[in-house]
């Protein structure tokens, strides 16, 4: 076996929040990531990914446990370590070859030697003509392409890319995912393994030569699965789809357990929701209850079916299955009776067992439905709920769990919002029909 370029060990991150709370973020990890090889990182939204990468670039002390780079203990940001992040994170004022050149500047290199190196390292990237342009007048492709060159400038051993492609437009992002696959395995990168984190379990199955899968609260390994079709790899080949359908299961099962919501370290209240639009469930159920799946869909079909993204399935898939709407099991989606009673149902019953679900199984809507009921006046500002969650999650978190609930909570008419006071109330005209989200 190659040797391990990069490695951790038992590694744990906690994060202290504003109010002094302390909050495991990653667990008990273990990774290696070895000479020659693309490993790529999934996990749901939350579950640390970002965290583990600026752990392994030397950017984040970690709490327990060891992070070794050729078998050195690393402290600090490690040279040899290059990062791409989604944002493209580019300066605006400076020209393609200023953007590219500014990790050198910082190693003291000469001016003429700094020139050639981000020269060439832009032409690699196949931006050659660009020098001179701004950030604004690229296409978003063609800034992360600049992303990719600054990175790749400084001759990096390992190269780690967060969600580099996900900002992209599918096609734009295919076609880079593609150029640097060929760099990799042309050898004109200097840099020896890679670490991708994904959303896209295509994207994963295509470019990896193992996957690991994150579970979240606390973020830890979940299980890993070698990738080994030969490339360049068809993502629409017989075996590349087999192991798409082979993630999706890994990644849904125990979504029963997760319904359930708290995780051994957070209480129910503060439980993550999936990040799913109400209008998107209802588009997916009516889809699945359909001809032809008629109530039963593998979720790699079904994302073909309705045109979503991974990223955007699971959430739809895990809220549907937390109200009890489907069962999710292996990576199936199976209407369950409630789900086809709701589909069947005109406007009033699906907002009556959307609601009468949201109490029995989501925590916080119960927790807020019963502290309005409390109140005579039937209001209450946000602030307390808030608060409540920020003893638990970060704050951006907070806000977007708090929206979240909101924006399910109005489809079942058990209570709304109004953002710009603050102020949560009980629902009050007979079918007044909803605000905006
Ligand atoms: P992912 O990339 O998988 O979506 P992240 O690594 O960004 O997850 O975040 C994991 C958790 O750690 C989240 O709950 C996030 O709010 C929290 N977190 C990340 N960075 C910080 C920080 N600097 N301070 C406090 N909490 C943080
Ligand atoms: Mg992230």
């Amino acid at each position: 076996m190659a040797r391990a370029i990069l490695e951790l060990t038992g590694v744990g991150k906690t994060f202290r929040s504003a109010d002094g709370h302390v909050r495991p973020v990653l667990d008990r990890v273990d990774l290696s990531l070895r000479e020659g090889e693309i490993v790529a990182l999934l996990g749901p939204s939350g579950s640390g990914k970002s965290t583990l990468l600026r752990i392994l670039a030397g950017l984040l002390p970690v709490d327990a446990g060891e992070v070794r780079y050729r078998g050195q203990p690393l402290f600090g940001p490690a040279r040899a370590i290059g990062m791409v992040f989604q944002s493209f994170a580019l300066f605006p004022w400076l020209t393609v070859q200023q953007n590219v050149e500014l990790g050198l500047e910082a190693r003291g290199m000469a001016r003429a030697a700094r020139a050639a190196k981000a020269g060439a390292a832009i032409a690699l990237i196949g931006l050659a003509g660009y020098e001179g342009a701004l950030p604004r007048e690229l296409s978003g492709g063609m800034r992360q392409r600049v992303g990719i060159a600054r990175a790749l400038v400084t001759e990096p051993d390992v190269l780690l890319m967060d969600e580099a492609f996900s900002a992209l437009d599918v096609l734009t992002g295919e076609r880079l995912r593609e150029d640097i696959l060929e760099l990799w395995q042309g050898g004109s990168m200097p840099t020896k393994a890679m670490l991708v984190v994904s959303h896209n379990i295509e994207e994963a199955v295509v470019m990896a030569d193992r996957v690991l899968v994150l579970a979240a609260d606390p973020g830890r390994i979940r299980c890993q699965l070698a990738i080994q079709l030969p490339r360049p790899r068809e993502p629409d080949g017989a075996d590349a789809r087999a192991l798409v359908d082979e993630i999706y299961a890994l990644m849904t099962s125990g979504a029963g357990r997760a319904a359930r919501g708290a995780g051994a370290t957070r209480p129910a209240l503060a439980a993550r929701l999936p990040r799913a639009d109400v209008g998107r469930m209802d588009g997916l159920l009516e889809l699945l209850a359909d001809q032809p799946f008629d109530g039963h869909a593998d979720l790699p079909r079904l994302a073909e079916a309705s045109e979503l993204a991974d990223a955007d399935l699971l959430p739809l898939a895990h809220a549907l299955a937390q109200l009890g709407l489907v069962q999710l099991d292996s990576g199936d989606l199976q209407l369950s009776a409630l789900g086809r009673r709701y589909v069947d149902g005109g406007h009033g019953l699906r907002r009556e067992l959307f609601g009468q679900q949201l109490l029995a199984h989501v925590p916080l809507v119960a927790h807020i439905r019963h502290s309005l009921e409390q109140e005579a006046s039937g209001q209450l500002p946000d602030k307390p709920f808030l608060d409540l969650l920020r003893e638990h999650l970060g704050e951006a978190e907070a806000t977007d769990l708090l929206h979240t609930a909101v924006s399910w909570a109005r489809h079942g008419e058990v209570f709304e919002y109004d953002a710009r006071a603050g102020l949560l109330r009980l629902p009050t005209g007979e079918d007044e029909g909803g605000e905006a989200a």
